[in-house]
């Protein structure tokens, strides 16, 4: 990239959210979505950002193309077809300005979306236009997405490579981007997706520029139909990707991240509160209160004196199965610290409904694994 006398430095974005769609060139009834973050996709956000439309953002399309955009895989998607139906009876509008009827009035299209999944994006180039860009994702015009409207952050897109750092980024700033992806830190999207403190080794995709006239590009150089060169009407010039991986720390990020909210929950390494499940159990002749089993656990009925203070009657024993039934219902229902009592009749049909999806579940989980078994064998 020809830098002239400008300065260049790089802006983060960090797109993570439960559902993304980065569309590709699919435009019809299945639409289709890239692995990561496109650059139409990212710079739609970014006019978004600024609050400019379709039509205002014509004139700042080449500047924002400009930039140089690298992408870190930090979570790899799910990918997930969700099945959806456009103008019930009402017809859609054609871009001729007539009306589009299907055989009931009702179109049906399927969308691609890519679930749990977390991207580091650099942009880099001009360094006025950057601290722009910068402003504005701070301070958005418009709502942000995620490729598509249905689609929202989960975390602010703005991403600070540091906390004590402003969003400049001095090591980035040479108009490379591997270094700019290795200087922000790995963030986790679960604690659980940390496997240990050590580095990790991420893929990404870097986008290839010419830096002189005499530069080919690799073999393995990917086309991408990507540069937003009018999202109105929609137009696509190509770019080169090339696939290559970075090796990050994790420590510092994990300290970023927002720990999850304490679930409200006894401290099983509390000898009084061990003495009262004991209690409980006998009381209940080791038996499930809900289906007569030999009871393996305790339930809470309410978590309000959780952690030792818990009296009798708060706790309730239970097998394994009729414990993962009436949890499964707690989760659908987003309960506090009142749960389910199973002694109750009012959770009683949920509750054998529960039970038996769980023993439909692990019946095929066996039946799976018989077969895969079969195969290897
Ligand atoms: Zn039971």
């Amino acid at each position: 990239m020809n830098s002239g006398n400008s300065e260049h430095s790089t802006v983060f974005l960090r797109l993570e959210g439960p559902l993304q769609a980065w569309g590709d060139t699919s435009k019809f009834v299945i639409r289709r979505s890239m692995e990561a973050p496109t650059k139409s996709g990212v710079v739609g956000l970014i006019c978004c950002a600024m609050g400019l439309s379709r039509v205002a953002a014509r004139e700042r399309l080449a500047e924002l193309n400009g930039l140089a955009m690298g992408v870190r895989i930090d979570r790899a998607a799910t990918r997930w077809w969700d099945y959806q139906t456009v103008g019930a009876r009402t017809g859609m509008t054609t871009a001729a300005g007539g009306v589009k009827t299907g055989a009931q009035g009702t179109l049906i299209t399927r969308r691609e979306y890519l679930a749990d999944a977390s991207f580091l994006v650099a942009l880099q180039g001009d360094a006025v236009l950057v601290e722009r860009i910068a402003g504005a994702l701070q301070k958005p015009k418009w709502q942000l997405y995620l490729g598509r409207k249905s689609c929202p952050p989960s975390v602010p897109v703005f991403a600070r490579p540091r906390q004590d750092e402003t969003w400049t980024n001095p090591m980035a700033g040479k108009g490379s981007l591997k270094p700019a992806l290795e200087e922000v830190p790995w963030c986790p999207r679960y604690r659980g997706d940390a496997a240990s403190d050590g580095p990790i080794n991420l893929p990404c995709l870097i986008e290839w520029r010419q830096t002189n006239d005499t530069d080919i590009a690799p073999d393995e150089a990917e086309v991408w139909y990507d540069a937003p060169f009018s999202f109105d009407p929609p137009v696509h010039h190509p770019r080169l990707v090339m696939r290559d991986a970075v090796t990050v720390d994790v420590g510092a990020a994990l300290q970023h991240r927002t720990p999850p909210p304490p679930r409200p929950r006894a401290d099983y390494r509390n000898s009084e509160y061990k003495r009262r499940r004991i209690a409980r159990l006998e009381s209940d002749h080791g038996l499930c209160v809900f289906c007569k089993s030999p009871a393996t656990t305790v339930q809470h009925v309410t978590y309000r004196r959780a952690g030792g203070d818990e009296e009798q009657d708060d706790l309730r024993s239970l097998c394994r199965l009729c414990h993962d039934a009436v949890t499964m219902i707690e989760y659908g229902m987003g309960m506090g610290l009142d749960r389910i009592n199973p002694e109750d009749r009012q959770w009683r049909d949920q509750i054998i409904a529960r039970r038996e999806e769980i023993i439909r579940f692990r019946s095929l989980e066996t039946r799976r694994r018989r077969l895969s078994a079969e195969e290897v064998e």
